[in-house]
């Protein structure tokens, strides 16, 4: 048994104002990391300028982040930001300025170090800074992971960094969820949904990460029921952001597997939003796993059978469009992933990779 999330998280809101106490604790100067738009539009940013003039934190704002932020955006940001020399970092948004706001606080921990320090954890480098999140989406539960996941042009796919920089604090709040679309609702809840399944049939699973992703799983009813709605109280808010959370906690202590592994290509590629690409693969990855946990996970989803899932997944989702090129270069290329085939609990050779691609919710176009 194992249990590690150094975190300490608050889920409620005017969450940023409440808890502007404990931000005092890790310095005097910050550098907030966020994307172009969405957190002036939903005040979270508004908010943490606020809370760190309370408090009498200097603060530099770094607004650029895009969706799947790259390698070069981090060092890019890093250059904008190291001369003000920042004690700690702030990420603000969905997973992607949440998992840059961490590799940017390792870089800034490190000067004089260049950006291959990302993908090195053999030589001497120092712990990064402190990162307080602060999630503005419901999917990826980065605020409580330890993971920063980078696009990587040079292999043209994305990878996590084998840094592990969990966040010290999270700042959820609910009411920040309001300004999201409909489709980034449903992506990224789809995307912690991705985490519980992945995680449950994850041969690293324990006792603790499943008691996670047990409870999540049993939300999804309701957050499906949630993702439906043309109206939404604040307590669905805060059910969509406590789940994605929950699927955080899991992941945190298992990594996920292969639809994760499986999206990546396609995000890249052709550009399919994390959630959705994640999507694609969840129900054929259930039904190509060992009977126990497939028969598990489809009970505590509410499923009698994967048929069940695959036809919410694709009414929430739609399929993805790949060339035969590309997809006969993905089978081959996810064959060999031993690191990703071994985090199947079940014996994942060519043959089960090509039938998860088979049953996915891929079309090939001719
Ligand atoms: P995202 O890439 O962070 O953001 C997607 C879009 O949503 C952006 O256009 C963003 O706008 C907008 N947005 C964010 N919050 C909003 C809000 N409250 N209202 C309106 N628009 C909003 O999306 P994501 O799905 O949360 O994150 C995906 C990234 O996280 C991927 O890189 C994925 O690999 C990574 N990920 C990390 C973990 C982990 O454990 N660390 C786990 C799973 C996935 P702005 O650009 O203007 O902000
Ligand atoms: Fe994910």
């Amino acid at each position: 048994m194992f249990y590690n999330i150094p975190t300490k998280l608050f889920c409620e809101s005017s969450c940023i104002a409440n808890h502007a106490a404990d931000i005092a604790c890790y310095g005097k100067k910050a550098c907030i990391v966020t994307g172009k738009n969405s957190s002036k539009q939903n005040n979270s940013l508004d908010d943490m300028v606020n809370a760190l003039t309370v408090i009498g934190t200097e603060y530099i704002i770094y607004d650029q982040i895009e969706e799947n932020p790259s390698v070069e955006l981090i060092m890019e940001a890093v250059s904008c930001v190291r001369e003000f020399e920042p004690d700690f970092v702030i990420g603000i948004g969905g997973g992607s300025p949440l998992d840059a706001s961490k590799s940017i606080a390792l870089m800034l921990a490190n000067p004089g170090r260049d950006k291959t320090l990302l993908f090195d954890i053999m030589s001497d480098y120092n712990a990064a800074l402190p990162v307080i999140a602060v999630p503005t989406t419901c999917g990826t539960g980065s605020e409580i992971t330890p993971y920063s996941i980078l696009t990587l042009h040079d292999k043209k796919t994305k990878s996590s960094i084998p840094h592990n920089i969990f966040p010290v604090l999270a700042l959820a709040d609910p009411t920040y969820l309001m300004s999201a679309s409909d489709n980034i609702l449903k992506y990224t809840a789809v995307d912690a949904l991705g985490h519980f399944i992945e995680s449950y049939i994850n041969s690293r699973a324990t006792v603790i990460s499943r008691m996670f992703c047990e409870k999540g799983m049993s939300m999804w009813k309701q957050v499906k029921n949630i993702l439906q709605k043309t109206e939404r109280t604040d307590e669905d808010y805060e059910t969509l952001l406590i789940a994605s959370s929950f699927a955080g906690m899991a992941i945190s202590h298992t990594g996920t597997s292969l639809p994760h592994g499986m999206s990546y290509s396609l995000t890249y590629d052709c550009g399919i939003p994390h959630g959705k690409a994640v999507g694609t693969f969840l129900a054929s990855y259930i039904a190509n796993s060992d009977a126990v946990n497939r028969h598990a996970v489809l009970t505590l989803l509410g499923y009698s059978d994967v048929f069940g899932l695959q036809k919410d997944l694709k009414a929430l989702l739609g399929t993805v469009e790949v060339s035969r090129q590309a997809y006969d270069s993905y089978v081959n290329e996810m064959s060999q992933n031993k690191r990703k085939l071994a985090s199947c609990p079940f014996a994942a050779d060519s043959d089960k990779v090509a039938a998860i691609y088979r049953e996915s919710l891929i079309e090939i176009k001719n």
